[in-house]
């Protein structure tokens, strides 16, 4: 890294890392450095982008609202693309009633935690502790960080992280044991919510459950009167095949969170929806009732813009067509790569495929493994970026048959030689 350059990146080791790439320009999978160099995004750009880069959809509809209205204070004034999003969200969601916008998936987590703590607290009810997975990824800021995994991300900060209640993830072989350990902590009545990754756990290693497993947890929660946090952030928007992974269930959670693939990867923007049952909770003649929450960002009219014509894309390119193109071909290079000497295991659900490499090495996210695939890979033309041994394939919508191919032979290639 050059010692002038001005700018200090995340989840970057500045003193090793290498000077990044400078991008110009992206279209569909495709991204473009200064010298012209072509990158297949494999991982949608931290898991954002769903129709491909500078989409002119997307791209027209935030032009032409930044020219009516490009942001308003969001209390006391609304605006019609914000309504517009919510109902077409809604229409989505058809067991929620209700939307709070915020502006990346940590505050939507953030806003999830707050409405399910003052939910107990505005009916009298002493329940604040908040149950989770020990693997879970929810977010960067001090509330997400406390409902995730204490490791490598989190070590920092510990101290003042406040204490919730683990429970193991989810494996093949383990439900029962999980279902125990929820009950077991349901019985103290002090429980306010469950929050969870429905699925997938992302930043754990696109790490998976079952959804009859989900369905069982989510039962359990509901018969105790538990509040239950879907964070679809990253599950959300087609990315495990179905619009929601909460969707492969028949019990549904109180509360969602949404962002990443909300804005087709546009803007920064989220929201978390509810059911009118939690949203009545808040409605009071106090003031001191009301959810005490809100961004300068919030229901930002250029987010809600591109949110509508993702969402739109949906319909009229057929992007669910396009998934389903893409699950077969990775069903396909998953079933070969369970043959290969340096594969521990395979994942995949939806359009997400994960590997998970064998090494001698201590695994987890500091793993070196994840360097080396990264800079073969971009040799290669194709941005990788593996969680440790994990590597994974989320790939935008869009990604042609051939691309895909790219990316599978590059991460061969890399395996072959290991
Ligand atoms: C990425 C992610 C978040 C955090 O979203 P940011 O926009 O990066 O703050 C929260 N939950 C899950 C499941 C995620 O994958």
């Amino acid at each position: 890294m050059n010692l002038d350059y001005p700018i200090w990146h995340p989840y970057t080791q500045m003193q090793t890392a290498g000077m990044p790439i400078k991008i110009v320009r992206g279209e569909k999978e495709f991204l473009y450095d200064e010298y012209e160099n072509s990158y297949i995004d494999a991982i949608s750009s931290w898991w954002v982008n769903l129709h491909g880069h500078a989409h002119p959809t997307i791209a027209k509809a935030i032009y032409e609202q930044a020219q009516q209205l490009e942001q308003v204070i969001f209390a006391g004034f609304t605006h019609q693309p914000a309504i517009n999003l919510a109902e077409l969200l809604l229409q989505r969601i058809p067991f929620h009633q209700k939307i709070f916008y915020s502006d990346n998936g940590s505050t939507a987590v953030e806003v999830a935690i707050k409405m399910a703590l003052q939910y107990w607290k505005n009916k009298g009810e002493q329940r604040h502790k908040i149950i989770c997975f020990t693997d879970s990824y929810h977010g960067d800021t001090f509330g997400s960080m406390s409902v995730s995994a204490r490791g490598v991300f989190t070590q920092p900060y510990q101290e003042l992280l406040f204490e919730v209640c683990f429970i193991d993830t989810p494996t093949n072989d383990n439900s029962t044991a999980v279902t125990a350990q929820l009950e077991a902590h349901l019985n103290s009545n002090t429980v306010a919510a469950f929050i969870f990754e429905p699925l997938v756990l992302g930043s754990a290693g696109m790490l998976m459950y079952s959804a009859e497993t989900l369905n069982t947890l989510l039962e359990i929660c509901r018969q105790k009167n538990v509040l239950t946090i879907a964070d679809e952030v990253f599950t959300g928007f087609g990315r495990t095949g179905k619009f929601l992974a909460t969707d492969y269930c028949s019990q549904k959670p109180d509360i969602i969170c949404l962002s990443k693939g909300i804005t087709g990867g546009f803007m920064p923007f989220a929201a978390t929806t509810c059911t009118q049952e939690v949203y009545e909770q808040f409605l009071s003649p106090e003031k001191t009732k009301m959810l005490f929450h809100g961004h300068s960002y919030a229901g930002n009219p250029l987010g809600c813009a591109a949110a509508i014509a993702s969402l739109q894309i949906f319909e009229s390119e057929k992007t669910f067509e396009k998934i389903k193109q893409i699950i077969p071909l990775h069903q396909q290079f998953a079933q070969a790569m369970r043959a290969h000497p340096t594969v521990h295991s395979v994942r995949q659900h939806g359009t997400i495929l994960a590997l998970e490499v064998k090494n001698k090495l201590r695994t987890g996210y500091l793993n070196p493994l994840s360097d080396s695939l990264k800079k073969f890979a971009l040799e290669q033309g194709v941005l990788l970026r593996p969680l440790g041994n994990v590597v994974y394939i989320v790939p935008p919508y869009c990604i042609s048959a051939q691309s895909l191919q790219q990316v599978y032979g590059c991460i061969t290639a890399f395996l072959d030689k290991q």
